[in-house]
């Protein structure tokens, strides 16, 4: 593995004209698909392969959209003008596709969204943005649990937030130990959410 400067350098060297993120060319991009195809056993040049690496890179971009979306940004707008409504607000089964950081393979789940507001609230679609921002990124569940339910509870300042986040993994279910019909379930509570063992109930009913 290149240390980081190295990758640093490699990155700058692909990228001549400076900018700040050093991001290699699409070109280098399709070239590298290429190399993978070839890899495996295939020839790239093959006229169903062809078009490929171009289109993988398309789908790559869909699939890592959630880099170049500001999830704390997607919360900003809020509504203040609710009545004195201070019961829970739960987005429930939130479908989502993420990708593992250690095989690159697909995270496929639902991911339900909790919170008791205090004073404000956000629009309901903006919970379901947030868990995309954070799953169209390279990911391990426990870490995109985390940040979904931290970004709520910095952003929005609510009484308490709940996150529960149920996906099969690929790498688990078309690989390595090849056990289907798996799924892994993670949750981060904080606030009342963490303190009142009730609140945690309701929550834990409206989820299962
Ligand atoms: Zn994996």
């Amino acid at each position: 593995m290149s240390s980081p400067t190295n990758r640093l350098a490699v990155e700058k060297m692909s990228n001549p004209t400076g900018g700040s993120n050093f991001r290699p060319t699409r070109t280098r991009v399709e070239a590298a698909f290429r190399t993978i195809i070839r890899w495996t056993g295939d020839d790239p040049n093959r006229d169903g392969l062809i078009e490929t690496p171009a289109r993988v890179a398309r789908a790559f971009g869909e699939f890592f959209a959630g880099y170049s979306q500001d999830p704390a940004a997607i919360l900003q707008k809020t509504f203040d003008e609710i009545e004195g409504y201070d019961e829970m607000i739960v987005l429930r089964g939130i479908r989502f596709e993420s990708h593992c950081e250690h095989h690159m393979a697909p995270i496929i789940g639902r991911a339900w969204v909790g919170y008791i507001p205090d004073g404000r609230v956000v629009g309901i679609s903006k919970l379901a943005r947030v868990v995309e921002a954070y799953a169209r990124r390279l990911q391990i569940q426990e870490k995109m649990t985390a940040q979904i339910a931290n970004t709520i509870n910095e952003v929005l300042r609510p009484k308490g937030v709940g996150v529960i986040v149920r996906a099969a993994h690929h790498c688990m279910t078309t690989r390595g130990v090849h056990i289907p019909d798996t799924d892994l379930v993670t949750s981060r509570m904080l606030g009342c959410f963490r303190a009142d063992p009730l609140t945690r109930q309701e929550f834990l009913g409206l989820t299962s």
